[in-house]
């Protein structure tokens, strides 16, 4: 996964943000980045346009020697459903479906059959099989992100991009969320670029990234 001179300029005239300047980044496969900064300096918008939800304003980003901003929206929309997995601060899950339900539902979108036999270990892998059936509004806050984790993993992505995964998280479960999140990269040989402003989890990264106004310092 890298960048290639990533910059990204929101607005324009007086209202002009450069969000990002210049960035080159390259991350390993099986790689662990964790990326820091204070707030408002770019961590959001790099990670997004690793993971091809916006249009950088120059440069690009390649995945597997993939130029994946010169996909077609739809081809991109394909190949983020493929091969990325999102965790935001927010779980963002759907409330009138139940856990296991939340979960299938980006293989669902993608108009495959889920592969029961993976699903039924990674709600196992989760801790949340006497869930499963449950609605989200019936689950605590660190239930409700291992959900969200799930739905990252499902459609088994090479990469997981997360923004902030424990921000809303005690102590306790800050730790089984990360612990969770480590042990899938481990067990799938899988890419991670984690936004934290949490010390302990920058340190347990293979490498730390800090962006301070939208560079790399
Ligand atoms: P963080 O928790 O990373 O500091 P923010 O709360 O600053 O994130 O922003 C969350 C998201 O809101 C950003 O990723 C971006 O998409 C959007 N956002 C942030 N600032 C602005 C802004 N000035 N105008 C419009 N959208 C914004
Ligand atoms: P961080 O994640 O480090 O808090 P962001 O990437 O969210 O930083 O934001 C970087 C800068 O870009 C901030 O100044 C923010 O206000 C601005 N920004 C982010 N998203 C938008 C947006 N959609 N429109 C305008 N400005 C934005």
């Amino acid at each position: 996964l890298k960048t290639i001179n990533l910059s990204k300029v929101y607005g324009k005239d007086e209202n002009k943000v450069h969000a990002l300047k210049d960035i080159n980044i390259n991350v390993e496969k099986g790689e662990f980045l964790a990326i820091v900064g204070p707030s408002g300096s770019g961590k959001s918008t790099l990670l997004h346009l690793l993971g091809g939800l916006d249009k950088p304003t120059e440069g690009t980003v390649e995945i597997d020697g993939v130029d994946i901003y010169k996909l077609s929206e739809d081809k991109l929309a394909i190949y983020r459903r493929r091969n990325i997995g999102f965790v935001f601060q927010q779980y963002n899950l759907i409330p009138v479906l139940n856990v296991r339900e939340n979960i299938e539902m980006p293989v669902r979108l993608d108009k495959k059959i889920p592969d029961k036999e993976y699903i039924d270990d990674l709600i196992e892998f989760l801790g949340l099989t006497e869930r499963q059936r449950h609605l989200p509004n019936q689950l605590s806050g660190g239930q409700q992100q291992r959900v969200a984790i799930g739905r990252a993993l499902a459609a088994k992505p090479s990469i997981i991009l997360a923004d902030e995964p424990t921000g809303n998280l005690d102590t306790k479960t800050t730790g089984e969320v990360m612990n969770l999140i480590k042990s899938s990269i481990k067990k799938y040989n899988q890419t991670l670029v984690l936004i934290t402003h949490n010390e302990n989890i920058a340190q347990s990264a293979d490498r730390i990234l800090s962006i301070v106004d939208g560079e790399i310092r």
